[in-house]
């Protein structure tokens, strides 16, 4: 977990409070400043720092319109889990909660990520043979 708290030193650099800064929102950035609720699981800060530095790596300083807010969203799951991922654990987990607990990421980022993909990727996790009567 230690090094995927590291690898996020790649999307920005930012001086991390571990302060609640809002209390209708555990995490916030003003382009300096990353504020994440101290009292998230290990899995959920790594998913909110992801997510404000993928904010201050396009330049952000506040809160963004809805359509760019997902638009960040679905970047900071492409950037946390990879396909390669996905298709590791496609195979065997039985519920979203489940592939997001063996991917270290929480079920919104999860389902964000699959969100991003397109029908043949779709095809390749899930083979449309294996599931057929
Ligand atoms: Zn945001």
């Amino acid at each position: 977990m230690l090094e995927r708290f590291g690898k996020l030193r790649e999307l920005a650099h930012a001086i991390v409070v571990w302060s609640r800064p809002y209390s209708e929102v555990p995490a916030a950035t003003d382009g300096r400043h990353i504020w994440v609720d101290p009292s998230l699981s290990s899995v959920e800060k790594l998913c909110y720092l992801a997510h404000e530095a993928m904010h201050l790596n396009h330049g952000h300083k506040g809160c963004q319109p809805p359509a760019i807010e997902r638009q960040v969203c679905l970047e900071t799951a492409q950037y946390l889990v990879s396909f390669q991922d996905l298709q590791r654990v496609a195979g065997w987990a039985r519920n979203p909660s489940e592939m997001a607990e063996e991917l270290g990421v929480t079920e919104a980022v999860l389902l964000d990520r699959l969100a991003t993909l397109d029908g043949d990727q779709v095809q390749q996790l899930w083979p449309a043979h294996e599931y057929t009567a």
